[in-house]
């Protein structure tokens, strides 16, 4: 059997005890304190086998830069690896979903996003430091606290760190079956506002010019954006208008949702956003926002990176698998500046962000060996 799965199965009863310690630190996005606690835990539990540096962010809990001691003589460039310690789950979850080891499973809340990848790349870097397998880069795990409310604070952080390495890996959950992540649509946020002329319903009525009836318009338009064939998706989430039934409306907003699996399908987008004009003269129509993830495209030197690792998997006896999603994360970034990256290298399970959270405990141990593996490889 390969040294790094004995290994990995050996030390099963760590990685659950850490992936429950992780688990029980509840670290909610919109929380400093909370996800500070959890930053304090990780920087805890790394601190015998990396160099740790905590990056302060406004109004967030802090970005954590943990760089790892390993086996190896001169280091030649670095390999990013990247993780988030929020969670979209509020103080208090554990009390209806505590941790738990059932079924096969564990259960709890960030249990799958992503505090089990987490924990299993911190178990990887334990077992090539004492298995003494030799390292090529320097390995830097950067761990983002706004990851899951649009990673405002850490974005410029990560791209400085991606511009810097030869490959960027990414801890969040794994696709369907344990499934790498090769493609990811961008992801942006429109919202459009239509100002009309409020009068009386029934004294003025033609007076008025109603921003409902004309946002309804302009919505028939914007959901002909969609171009379901090339995965362009515009979905118009949120409306708000209007004050009361009597009055003609002078205001309605629009939030719109969009997705993109290529950079150009963004530029299509925004040139058709911008072309919104009023079918009623009176009203005006204004437009803000924009992609605020760039896609992850399946590029050839992606492709590349996922054949290395699907070959590493078959060693340990594991047929390796790629998929495309419309999620985005921080992995976006790194691949839209054309760093070769790898996502969904986390755990195996499934329900992100929903009440069955689990991952499944028989690969915890195949997974952490990838992980090393790959870090080992490249
Ligand atoms: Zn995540």
């Amino acid at each position: 059997m390969d040294p790094l799965l004995r290994y990995a199965r050996a030390q099963q009863s760590g990685a659950i005890a850490l992936i429950r310690q992780f688990v029980e630190c509840e670290s909610p996005s919109d929380d400093a304190a909370a996800v500070n606690r959890f930053a304090g835990l990780l920087a805890e539990s790394v601190k015998d086998i990396a160099k740790v540096r905590p990056h302060f962010a406004a109004g967030h809990g802090r970005h954590l830069r943990c760089e790892f001691v390993l086996p190896g003589s001169k280091k030649q460039g670095q390999i990013l690896v990247l993780g988030h310690s929020d969670t979209v789950w509020p103080l208090g979850t554990l009390r209806t979903m505590p941790f738990r080891r059932y079924n096969g499973r564990l259960w709890g809340p960030g249990v799958f996003d992503m505090k089990g990848g987490l924990a299993l790349f911190i178990m990887a870097m334990r077992a090539l430091r004492d298995l003494n397998i030799p390292v090529a880069r320097k390995v830097v795990l950067q761990v983002n606290s706004d990851e899951e409310i649009g990673s405002v604070s850490s974005r410029a952080l990560t791209e400085e760190i991606a511009r810097k390495s030869a490959a960027v890996l990414v801890l969040e959950p794994a696709g369907p079956e344990g499934k790498l992540k090769t493609a990811r649509k961008g992801v942006g946020e429109y919202r459009v506002v239509v100002r009309g002329v409020a009068a009386h319903a029934g004294l003025d009525f033609d007076k008025g010019a109603s921003a409902i009836t004309e946002m309804a318009r302009q919505v028939e338009v914007i959901v002909g954006f969609t171009r379901l064939a090339r995965g362009i998706t515009v979905n118009p989430g949120v409306i708000r208008g209007g004050t009361r039934s009597n009055v003609v409306a002078a205001e309605c907003s629009l939030e719109v949702d969009v997705r993109v699996p290529r950079a150009g399908d963004a530029r299509f987008l925004e040139r058709q956003f911008a072309a919104l004009r009023p079918f009623d003269r009176r009203c005006h129509v204004e437009v803000a926002g924009g992609i605020n993830r760039p896609p992850m495209e399946r590029t050839k030197a992606v492709a590349a990176l996922f054949e290395q690792a699907r070959a590493l998997a078959a060693d340990l006896g594991v047929e390796l698998d790629e998929c495309a999603v419309g999620g985005a994360s921080d992995g976006n970034f790194t691949a839209a500046l054309g760093v070769p990256t790898l996502d969904g290298l986390g755990a195996v399970g499934e329900g992100a962000h929903a009440a069955g959270e689990s991952i499944f405990v028989d690969r915890l141990a195949d997974r952490t060996a990838l992980l090393a593996k790959l870090v080992a490889a490249l």
